[in-house]
C-alpha cells in the first residue's frame, strides 16, 4: 500500500523509452473503447478541475499519460485525489468520459496495492463496523439528538456485500 497520494510528483528528470500500448487499450477500454487519441491536450479539463491546485499531475497530463501508455499513471496523486466531481467530463470538446475512466485507474490501481493505506483501512472499517466515523454521544446530545442508535451490523455487512465493496482483491 502507497503511504502517500501517490508517488509520481513529476516528470522533470524522467525518461520514458517503453510506452505500453496494451495499458492504452485496456484504459480505453475503462470507456467503452473511447479514442484517446481524440484529446488535443486544450487543458480544459484541468482548468475547471477544483483539485488543480492540490495535485502533482493535472488531469490533462493524465490523459496523455494514458494516450503513451504510461503505467506510472497509477502512481500520480490525481487518481486519489480526484473528487470525481464530473466537471472535466462536461467541460471536454472531445466528449470523452474522463472521470470514468478515473474510477477504472483507482480500480486497476487498488488491484496493484497502489492505493493509499486510509482508503484500505477506511474500507474495512466500514464492512467490520457499518461506519466510517463512530459519533459520540454528546456530539449527539449538542445537536439534540437522542443516543447512537443500536444497530445490527451483519445485516448492514448484507447490504455492503450487494453493493461488491470487498470484491476488488488486491493482486486480482
Ligand atoms: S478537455 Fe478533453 S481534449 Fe482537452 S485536454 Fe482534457 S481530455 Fe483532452
Ligand atoms: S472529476 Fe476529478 S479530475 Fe475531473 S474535474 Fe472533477 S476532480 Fe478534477
Amino acid at each position: 500500500m502507497a503511504d502517500t497520494w501517490g508517488d509520481f510528483k513529476s516528470f522533470e528528470g524522467k525518461k520514458f523509452e517503453t510506452f505500453d500500448s496494451e495499458f492504452t487499450k485496456q484504459t480505453s477500454e475503462l470507456i467503452g473503447g473511447q479514442d484517446l487519441t481524440a484529446c488535443f491536450q486544450c487543458a480544459k479539463c484541468s482548468a475547471g478541475c477544483p483539485v488543480s491546485d492540490k495535485v502533482n499531475i493535472q488531469i490533462h497530463e493524465v490523459m496523455r499519460m494514458l494516450l503513451f501508455g504510461m503505467k506510472e499513471v497509477l502512481d500520480t496523486d490525481m487518481v486519489w485525489l480526484c473528487t470525481t466531481c464530473y466537471t472535466c467530463q462536461e467541460r471536454c470538446p472531445q466528449g470523452i468520459d474522463i472521470t470514468d475512466i478515473l474510477f477504472g485507474l483507482k480500480n486497476i490501481a487498488f488491484t496493484k496495492g497502489k492505493s493509499p493505506q486510509g482508503y484500505v483501512t477506511a474500507r474495512q472499517g466500514l464492512y467490520d463496523t457499518g461506519r466510517l466515523y463512530a459519533p459520540t454521544d454528546w456530539e449527539r446530545e449538542d445537536m439534540e439528538l437522542g443516543d447512537v442508535p443500536e444497530f445490527n451490523v451483519e445485516d448492514t455487512k448484507k447490504i455492503l456485500d450487494k453493493t461488491g465493496l470487498m470484491k476488488l482483491k488486491e493482486d486480482e
